[in-house]
């Protein structure tokens, strides 16, 4: 059979499951291999060089990389690598004197960022510190985009944004505040080398259904309703509130309302509750603070009652899905009429570009997305380049960061006269973590611990107060009880054939039953095919790659399956040879990846 290419950081970053799933491949084991080390200021400082804003994302991440989570394979849940990493920014020292510094003498070099969100701040952090002068224009009071105005503070205080953000604007970003850009050929004609347009996606869908005109001052778009909210213009909200729409905005709107006074608030949405967009502990704690949450309810039509109240017609649908996960909704017949005083809808948004003229080489597809190159987020006019929500549509902060990276480093060529296109290099090491026989540099007992919850403050008290943070993250205590339940993924198991004596003592030893020594298999083909029916345990996922040997010196060839390993070291311990090793992958220049 083919080997295992090793020669390349892909085969070994893939089986660090977490740190391959973060657009940014944040180095989650390492990070949290510090916590345990109580070394938040290192730990903290690891997350902020790959995702910028560990205190921001450690209370608001999507959390890509949860659900990838090697420790799904010995317990239900996830390590909370998200919560973890708010515990390096929790419990840090003042890191200001590790930050990057801009030089003092400038390259030369002028760059536009257009919105001041986490892509546009992932551009200027890395541009800072190489010389550029950076001038940001944002049509809001303050830096932040998103984070800022739709995000409430009872999820993110924005004494956390405040401080992420500024350790970026102090290393000398010249922010235009309140100064919206209203036409991208005037900027360009202020001589920048490159523009960057990271202005998300600011424009809320409506819901015009039957009965709207009617009904139009009572119906808000949530975005802008959290914004007005956010920017003090809304102070509170009548009795009764509906929010359409079961997606992230579509829980922050219903907890906000509660805090602004309304005390009947239904979240109603037409898919099931399963597949709803919200994340799952989203919609936990809107159930905890006493929202309704009422799933299979398509609305129909607005009716303004006598009492200038309105009513909105549903008819309950039962959903189903196809092999494609392609989704039906099937009527039922069966109308429910809810009375309220507000409406917030909150069922999508979109890019809106109209300050972009059509005519000056800038091309646009027909869902009129700018056309961009996916590698180097470069649009049609060579020096204008997209990030965030801007570039492909709705997303979450983590990708917006990830394409901040990838525009800087296309800025940086293309300032250059380099091409965009040709990349740096990655590169990536394995550094043996064996001190002994049987000692290792890193933990390897695998404990049973089922994932803590994070303390919160007491549900009554959280939704009567706006400012007020929820989550009181992690004590050092617990968040040492839950960083010793990451597998160090990254520890990778290391294979030298020509060590190898075919005694079978890790495949004995192995508790996975992931190594197998077989016959050759002179055939070529797909390795999931070949190997069907010859290993111990049927692969569980075809995600994971087999890890498959040189052949030995009997003719056998060994096949690990990459996918089972839980990285306890067992054969490298047990290995009379040293054909087994435990190395740690350290991978630099990685390139964030855009999905
Ligand atoms: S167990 Fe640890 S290293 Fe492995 S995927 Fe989970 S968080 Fe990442
Ligand atoms: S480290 Fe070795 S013994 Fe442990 S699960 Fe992985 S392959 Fe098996």
């Amino acid at each position: 059979m083919k080997k295992t290419d090793v020669n390349t950081y892909q085969h070994y970053l893939k089986v660090v499951d977490c740190q391959q799933a973060c657009p940014a491949h944040t180095p989650v084991p390492e990070y949290i291999r510090l916590i345990t080390q109580q070394r938040y200021s290192d730990a903290y400082m690891l997350n902020w060089q790959s995702n910028v804003f560990p205190g921001i994302l450690g209370r608001v991440c999507d959390r890509p990389c949860e659900p990838a989570c090697r420790r799904t394979r010995v317990e239900d849940k996830a390590v909370a690598i998200c919560r973890l990493k708010r515990v390096t920014a929790d419990y840090k020292e003042d890191i200001t004197e590790r930050l990057p510094k801009a030089p003092k003498r400038q390259n030369g070099k002028r760059i536009a960022l257009v919105g001041a969100g986490p892509a546009s701040l992932t551009v200027a952090r890395d541009l800072l510190p190489l010389g550029y002068q950076i001038d940001m224009f944002e049509r809001d009071a303050k830096a932040g985009g998103m984070m800022r105005s739709q995000i409430p503070q009872f999820r993110l205080p924005h004494d956390v944004l405040d401080e992420e953000l500024n350790y970026i604007l102090d290393m000398g970003v010249n922010g235009y505040f309140n100064h919206p850009i209203d036409s991208l050929e005037n900027l360009l004609n202020k001589n920048y080398d490159a523009v960057f347009i990271g202005t998300g996606a600011p424009k809320g869908r409506h819901l015009p259904l039957p009965g709207y005109d009617d009904c139009q001052l009572d119906i808000k778009i949530g975005i802008d309703w959290l914004s007005g909210v956010s920017f003090e213009h809304i102070s509170e909200a009548p009795k009764r509130v509906v929010v359409l729409g079961g997606g992230n905005t579509a829980m922050d709107c219903c907890r906000t309302a509660k805090r602004l006074g309304a005390t009947d608030v239904k979240v109603l949405v037409r898919s099931s509750f399963e597949a709803m967009k919200a994340s799952p502990w989203e919609k936990e704690d809107a159930m905890a603070e006493e929202i309704a949450i009422m799933p299979n309810h398509s609305p129909l039509e607005y009716k303004r009652n006598d009492d200038g109240s309105i009513q909105i017609a549903f008819e309950k649908v039962i959903s189903s899905y196809d092999k494609s996960n392609n989704r039906t909704l099937t009527p039922t017949g069966e109308i429910v009429k809810v009375d309220c005083d507000l409406v917030l809808v909150a069922i999508g948004q979109d890019t809106s570009f109209p300050w972009i003229e059509r005519d000056i080489g800038l091309k646009f597809n027909d869902w009129s997305q700018p056309i961009l190159n996916k590698l180097t987020l470069q649009s049609t006019l060579p020096q204008v380049f997209f990030g965030g929500d801007s570039a492909f549509g709705p997303e979450n902060i983590i990708t917006a960061v990830a394409h901040g990276h990838k525009a800087a480093i296309s800025i940086d060529l293309f300032c250059h006269g380099k091409q965009p296109e040709n990349r740096p290099d990655s590169d990536f090491n394995l550094i043996s973590q064996k001190m002994g026989m049987h000692e290792w540099r890193y933990d390897n007992q695998i404990e049973h611990h089922q994932r803590l919850a994070v303390p919160h403050i007491d549900w009554q008290q959280a939704s009567q107060q706006l400012a007020t943070e929820v989550e009181l993250g992690f004590d050092e205590q617990l968040a040492l009880q839950e960083a010793q339940r990451c597998l160090n993924c990254d520890i990778q198991t290391v294979f030298t054939e020509s060590k190898c004596i075919e005694c079978s003592a890790c495949e004995d030893i192995c508790p996975l039953d992931c190594i197998n020594f077989i016959d050759d298999i002179h055939k070529s083909g797909d390795a999931n095919t070949l190997l069907a029916g010859k290993l111990r345990v049927e692969k569980a996922t075809p995600e994971q790659d087999y890890f498959i040997s040189d052949k030995l010196h009997t003719g056998h060839i060994m096949v690990k399956d990459e996918d089972l390993c839980v990285h306890c070291g067992l054969c490298a311990e047990r290995c009379p040879t040293g054909a087994w090793d435990m190395q740690k992958l350290i991978l630099s220049n990685i390139e964030a990846t855009i999905k």
